[in-house]
């Protein structure tokens, strides 16, 4: 379960990006966040494992305060927060195997991987996941000959191999043509499920976001003007 409890942030120019808003996340449930540019969604994603820090409230993973954690808990924490990008921030020149076992380590401390022999658990967990999300034949190909959905999909299985308890999703679809787009929203909401994972997408598509979520919340401003079922959404939003 994740907690938002007042969360807000001011950046140093005075923006007010965030204006205590207040969710809970249980296990297993996907929320769309979507809202205007500006409206403050980056910041959300990015206050909840502290690349950005809150001005004030907290952040509640599992009952662990995220925001009262010091350096080293906070790397700690961070491994059970999956982050899943836009651009897929896979590192080109090695292959898909690597890509995925890389996320055994977070993105802290990412460049260590190259140094590290992996143990034979976590290239069995590697496979099993290329092969939930149908990509085991290509585990030996190099990043850079993918597809779009199929760095996306390799971005997932990147996520997924830390065992995080939240999924943190920043415009998964956003380079990639609608078809893709479906299978890939399809695949982050079964995995959810199937894992008792909460997750967040930050998604502009609206559309997108009503064939696959069962709640959607609407920022705008920094604060939250909606959160219900897609289905109650005015189509003005
Ligand atoms: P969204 O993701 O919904 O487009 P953002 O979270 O990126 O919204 O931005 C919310 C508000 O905070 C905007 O007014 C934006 O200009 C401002 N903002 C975002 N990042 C920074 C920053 N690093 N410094 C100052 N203001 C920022
Ligand atoms: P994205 O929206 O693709 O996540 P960024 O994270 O780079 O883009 O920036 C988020 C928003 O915050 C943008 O709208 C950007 O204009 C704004 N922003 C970033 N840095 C600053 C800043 N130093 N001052 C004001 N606004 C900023």
């Amino acid at each position: 379960m994740l907690s938002l409890k007042s969360l807000t942030k001011t950046y140093r120019t005075g923006d007010k990006a965030l204006v205590s808003v207040d969710i809970d996340i249980p296990n297993g449930q996907v929320v769309a966040l979507i809202g205007p540019s500006g409206a403050g969604k980056s910041t959300l994603i990015r206050c909840i494992n502290r690349l950005v820090e809150p001005t004030s409230g907290q952040v509640l993973l599992d009952d662990v305060d995220v925001t009262a954690l010091s350096s080293s808990g906070l790397r700690r924490e961070r491994r059970r927060m999956g982050m899943i990008f836009q651009e897929y921030a896979l590192v080109e020149r090695l292959t898909v195997m690597e890509n995925v076992l890389s996320g055994r380590l977070g993105y802290v401390g990412f460049w260590r991987s190259f140094l590290r022999k992996y143990p034979q658990s976590d290239i069995d967990e590697a496979f099993r996941l290329l092969d939930r999300v149908g990509l085991l034949a290509m585990a030996d190909k190099r990043a850079d000959e993918l597809s779009g959905g199929q760095r996306q999909r390799v971005g997932i299985c990147r996520a997924l191999i830390q065992n995080p308890a939240l999924l943190l999703v920043d415009e998964p679809t956003a380079s990639l043509d609608p078809k893709t787009s479906r299978q890939i929203m399809r695949l982050i909401c079964e995995l959810c499920q199937e894992r008792g994972l909460a997750a967040i997408i930050n998604i502009h598509d609206v559309a997108l976001a009503q064939m696959f979520v069962q709640r959607v919340i609407g920022l705008q401003s920094g604060a939250i003007r909606f959160d219900g079922p897609p289905d109650g959404l005015s189509p003005d939003v």
